[in-house]
């Protein structure tokens, strides 16, 4: 197909040392949960990112030797020639639809417990790991030469494994950062000292890769152009690395200073935030440049390459969100995108060891293990009542119109979008509202699907319309009662203002002293207490966790909620639950001494746990004791309350499943298997 002349520089292919890139789209090195562990789902997922049309797509974080060990996150390895087919799976799965396959070398220094393979981890000088009471080892001449060898021998080990770009890795804290940071780096040989002497061991690693596999592979290095905050190396030392190094690496892949930023959610960066801090890059380097902003939208693509401040156009999370974006592009249907919200639940499942997984795409991760693509759907027929078009019911109807089902969604409410419309409009969070946006974009062009607002079916309308099929979809509402991780039994004083997050959606706005209470620990609790202080009220959030908003230190957001809080002048008491409240005090209770405190508060506000909505769903299909009905299913919250990410893809498995035996369709497993 011809491509959409708009946008025809985005498709210009573009030479990178020895090797060309079919086009601007580079998907820049993430992690995945998945790495050394699950080598057949990690392949088929980058491969189908290479078939969407992604010119340049990399593995994660791949460790070149035992002594950088990131367990128990799953890094990719290529520590010996065992590690090669594994990864040469990865390059053929991207190399078949003509992209180019990058790798990331990766050396962790002191930021690495080497819990599995418990050698001693090493650094610039002796220092503490990031989760574990660990330090490294300072490292000797001796460590050094060794280091240069095992990154020489891993860049060798990924040209055999066919890769096309192989990485030096400058950046993010890890062990080339700690000989840069003036602050660590206390040497007094020639890798200490002056800026010259800091950046020599960069150098090496640079010049030695490409001395090792430069004349076949380019060379690329992440690294930060802002420097890596002025105690450790500040922006203009970084500009004076970027200028003496230059043309050294054939790429440069440029991250800004705080991880926390670049890997920002949409609470709290937005799109092309780093364009100030990369603009003078090429300018300094000669070479290309490639760079992030969780880019979704083709014109802001089109403007970085040509105001001249990117080459390529790098892309981690909207890569995952639509690994077709660059195929939507090419054939003029930007509105087909399925646009990564920002929410940073791909990031957050690396660190709870699992698999990668996207709220907006939930096909990511099951290429292989669930035989799902990202854009086809196996064909289907017959009738299909779903009630409730909150974000599982969107994506259940999606799917059922693409496969051929003829599609009736009911909901009661007159907007769709159930908890995401009402929650995308509290602080920070507007950019959610494109997981309902995308949906009914795509359902307003099927003619197989009617969607009915402000209908609240009854038991009796659902058996009246004799639907071959019937999803309820109908979502949770959060508990009044106290119940949640910390009471497992409702509060016996519960008096005066309780409310919940749904009463300050539907624009409920407590005044004077109200308290928060946060059982929950992601996002809702501190959301709504920012909410509610913006809006006039004295707030003091109690949460049962150490932290503000605990969960999201997962999902790179724990910090900055926890000062956005402390900013808007919201009072922040941890490791305390609400015990009782008479509509005048509220008692809390330490966790860990059990002692009891009493504070005025004129509203509670309960953020707890969530109450499935599944009465329409029992009437229909019996009591709990009977067999459930292969006709009438739940989906998403009404089923399980849980993350965004949870009820889409729920609806997305019973829509892509229906008229197959649910739960038959059998599962790929990526396991060690001992051969025989
Ligand atoms: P999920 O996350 O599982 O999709 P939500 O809570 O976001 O759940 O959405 C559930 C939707 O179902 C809400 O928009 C709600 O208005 C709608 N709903 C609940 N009960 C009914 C009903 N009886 N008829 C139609 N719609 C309903
Ligand atoms: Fe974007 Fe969220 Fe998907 Fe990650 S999980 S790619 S942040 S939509």
């Amino acid at each position: 197909m011809s491509i959409e002349p708009r946008y025809a520089p985005l498709f210009e292919p573009l030479k990178i040392g020895p090797v060309t890139a079919p086009n601007r789209f580079y998907q820049v090195p993430h992690c995945t949960g998945m790495g050394h562990a699950l080598p057949r789902t990690l392949a088929a997922m980058r491969g189908v990112k290479a078939e969407g049309g992604w010119g340049v797509v990399c593995t994660e974080y791949c460790s070149i030797h035992p002594s950088s060990d990131d367990h128990p996150f799953p890094f990719a390895s290529i520590w010996d020639e065992g590690d090669i087919s594994n990864l040469a799976a990865i390059a053929e799965a991207v190399h078949a639809h003509g992209a180019l396959a990058g790798i990331e070398l990766w050396h962790g220094g002191s930021y690495v417990g080497n819990l599995a393979s418990r050698m001693p981890s090493f650094g610039v000088r002796s220092m503490p790991s990031r989760e574990d009471p660990i330090q490294s080892q300072r490292m000797d001449r001796g460590d050094i030469r060794r280091l240069r060898q095992w990154h020489r021998q891993a860049a060798l080990r990924a040209r055999a494994a066919g890769f096309d770009i192989v990485y030096v890795y400058g950046t993010h804290g890890y062990l080339v950062s700690e000989f840069l940071s003036r602050s660590f780096n206390d040497r007094i040989d020639e890798y200490g000292g002056s800026l010259e002497n800091r950046s020599r061991l960069y150098r090496e690693l640079l010049e030695d890769t490409r001395d090792a596999v430069g004349d076949r592979c380019a060379v690329a290095t992440r690294f930060s152009a802002s420097g890596h905050g002025t105690e450790h190396l500040s922006g203009e030392e970084a500009e004076e690395i970027l200028a003496a190094f230059g043309s050294l690496p054939d790429l440069w892949d440029i991250v800004v200073e705080d991880y926390d930023e670049e890997m920002g959610s949409s609470r709290f960066v937005k799109e092309a935030a780093f364009e100030s801090r990369v603009r003078r890059v090429r300018e300094l380097t000669g070479r290309p440049v490639v760079g992030v902003g969780r880019f979704t939208s083709p014109d802001v693509m089109l403007r970085q390459l040509k105001s001249g401040v990117l080459d390529l156009i790098g892309a981690a999370r909207p890569s995952i969100a639509d690994p077709y974006l660059p195929t939507k592009i090419r054939e003029g249907r930007p509105e087909d995108i399925r646009e990564c919200i920002g929410c940073n639940i791909c990031y957050a499942h690396n660190f709870r060891g699992a698999a990668i997984r996207c709220t907006q795409n939930p096909t990511m991760g099951e290429e292989w293990r669930s035989g799902w693509h990202p854009e086809r759907v196996p064909e289907g027929h017959g009738t299909v009542l779903i009630v409730g078009a909150g974000p599982s019911g969107l994506e259940a109807a999606h799917i059922l119109g693409k496969r051929g089902f003829a599609v009736t969604l009911a909901e009661a409410e007159d907007a769709p979008g159930g908890r995401v419309t009402r929650e995308s409009a509290l602080p920070g969070l507007a950019e959610w509202a494109r997981v309902r946006d995308y949906r009914t974009g795509q359902l307003s062009r099927m003619n197989n699907v009617s969607m009915y607002l402000g209908n609240r079916l009854t038991a009796a309308d659902v058996r009246e319309f004799e639907a071959d099929y019937v999803l309820i979809a109908t979502g949770a509402r959060w508990r009044r009662s106290g119940v949640g991780r910390s009471h497992a039994v409702p509060l016996a004083v519960l008096q005066g203002e309780v409310l919940t997050p749904d009463d300050v959606m539907d624009g409920v706005r407590p005044q004077g002293w109200v308290t928060v209470f946060d059982d929950d620990h992601y996002y809702m609790g501190p959301v709504v207490a920012l909410k509610l202080a913006r809006d006039g009220a004295n707030v003091c959030y109690v949460t049962s966790a150490g932290t503000a908003g605990a969960w999201s230190a997962y999902t790179a957001e724990q910090f900055r909620t926890q000062r956005e809080l402390l900013e808007a002048g919201v009072e922040i008491i941890v490791n305390h639950v609400v015990e009782s409240y008479d509509g005048v005090h509220v008692t809390l209770g330490c966790v860990y001494t059990g002692r009891s405190h009493t504070r005025g508060a004129q509203s509670l506000v309960l953020v707890t746990s969530r109450e499935p909505q599944e009465s329409l769903y029992r009437e229909l299909s019996g009591s709990q004791e009977e067999e459930p009905s292969s006709r009438i299913l739940r989906i998403g919250d009404c089923r399980q309350p849980a993350i965004i990410a949870t009820a889409i893809y729920s609806g997305h498995k019973i829509a892509r499943e229906l008229g197959s035996e649910l739960d038959a369709v059998p599962r790929a497993r990526d396991r060690v298997e001992i051969g025989r």
